[in-house]
């Protein structure tokens, strides 16, 4: 391979390997990265999605401070970059620990030297109205950067008022930036809806204007082909989790086929994209979805032009987030031009440290969780 760089600039032997972009996982909870660490299972097993969000990542999400979020986000961050992603587009949520919340991820992914996209995902579920503008007012507190973007997060459609939507699209405007929210992951959120006048989630929020141009929706389980036209239209991002709705038994994105802007995403799950993506294989291959196989290529385009680069990676004008893969796996990764992956092992961070600070941390939320109800 012939390059050119600045005199002294230093090199990365990529003898016999693939030189590709970083891939972008355009949906996670980096909240959640403690779960791999042995999480109790709910008791007793959830029977309904809304009863795993009860059970399981509402409880989770109360037990969180800053030491337990600190570790689950860099243990997080640590298994995506070695697994050869560089972007993480995060939706955020600590009901317990608002204020500097998004401060402590974006840290994280500092040090450690992951793109991000942070929002806290405003929600009326604990705390009424008063709480979703905690959880509004903490997405203005994120500063760009050259690898960090502020988006505005909001839970989900069924768990804020028309008010709260309102606020959330123009607060976007305000910042310069889109929504990130779950829409329509399972029947719950379409069903919120219609008791409220509308036909579905999407519809009511595109009619309280909190959807401007690039926001981002996970999942769109339940949309049907003609809502995901309005997506296109709008000019909106889907993002499919298929690991994610396979363990939550939410179905198969089925309408997502139609749509002109999919990308991929993990929602909560380690953000390694080549086995996110041969889950989405799998599973589209059941639903005789044959559009699935771009999505992980389409996170460059919706990273790019949340940074203002070339969408095409690789490219004169690109984002210079590179992974370096051969036999063996990735070999080196290039986040904005910073090495943090050099052979096989992080150099941005003690791997090792990480790991004994999540499994401490681990044992300190497990308890946490165990006495909220
Ligand atoms: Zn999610």
């Amino acid at each position: 391979m012939v390059t050119t760089g600045e005199p002294g600039a230093r090199r990365l032997d990529c003898t016999g390997a693939d030189v590709v972009p970083g891939a972008v996982c355009a949906h996670t909870h980096l909240y959640s990265g403690l779960v791999p660490f042995g999480m109790p299972p709910p008791a007793p097993p959830p029977g309904s999605f809304l009863q795993i969000l009860e059970r399981v990542w509402w409880r989770l999400d109360r037990a969180l401070d800053a030491e337990s979020l600190r570790a689950a986000a860099r243990d997080a961050v640590a298994r995506a970059l070695l697994a050869g992603t560089t972007t993480v587009v995060d939706h955020h949520e600590s009901p317990e620990f608002i204020e500097g919340s998004l401060e402590v991820l974006a840290r994280a992914c500092e040090e450690l030297g992951i793109r991000s996209l942070l929002c806290y995902g405003a929600t009326e579920r604990n705390g009424g109205p008063a709480e979703a503008r905690r959880g509004l007012e903490e997405c203005r507190r994120i500063a760009p950067s050259p690898t960090r973007r502020p988006l505005v997060g909001l839970h989900a459609s069924f768990t804020v008022s028309d008010g709260t939507l309102r606020e959330a699209g123009r607060l976007a405007r305000e910042l310069g930036t889109v929504v990130h929210v779950h829409v329509a992951e399972d029947m719950a959120d379409v069903l919120d809806a219609r008791g409220r006048g509308a036909p579905g989630p999407l519809e009511r929020m595109l009619a309280q204007d909190a959807l401007p141009p690039g926001s981002i929706l996970a999942h769109g389980v339940h949309l049907s082909p003609e809502e995901v036209e309005l997506v296109n239209r709008a000019g909106l991002w889907l993002v499919q989790n298929p690991r994610s709705n396979e363990g939550n038994r939410v179905g198969y994105p089925r309408a997502l086929r139609f749509g002109e802007r999919v990308a991929l995403g993990t929602d909560g799950w380690v953000a390694d994209m080549a086995v996110e993506e041969a889950a989405l294989l799998r599973l589209a291959g059941d639903a005789g979805d044959e559009r699935a196989a771009g999505r992980l290529a389409a996170g460059h385009a919706l990273v790019a032009g949340a940074f203002g680069a070339a969408p095409a990676p690789l490219a004169e004008g690109a984002l210079a987030d590179v992974v370096v893969r051969d036999g063996r796996g990735v070999r080196h990764v290039v986040v904005d031009g910073r090495v943090v992956v050099e052979d096989g092992r992080l150099v941005t961070g003690d791997p090792d440290e990480i790991t004994r600070t999540a499994q401490r941390e681990a044992v300190r939320l497990w308890q946490r969780m165990e006495s909220i109800r």
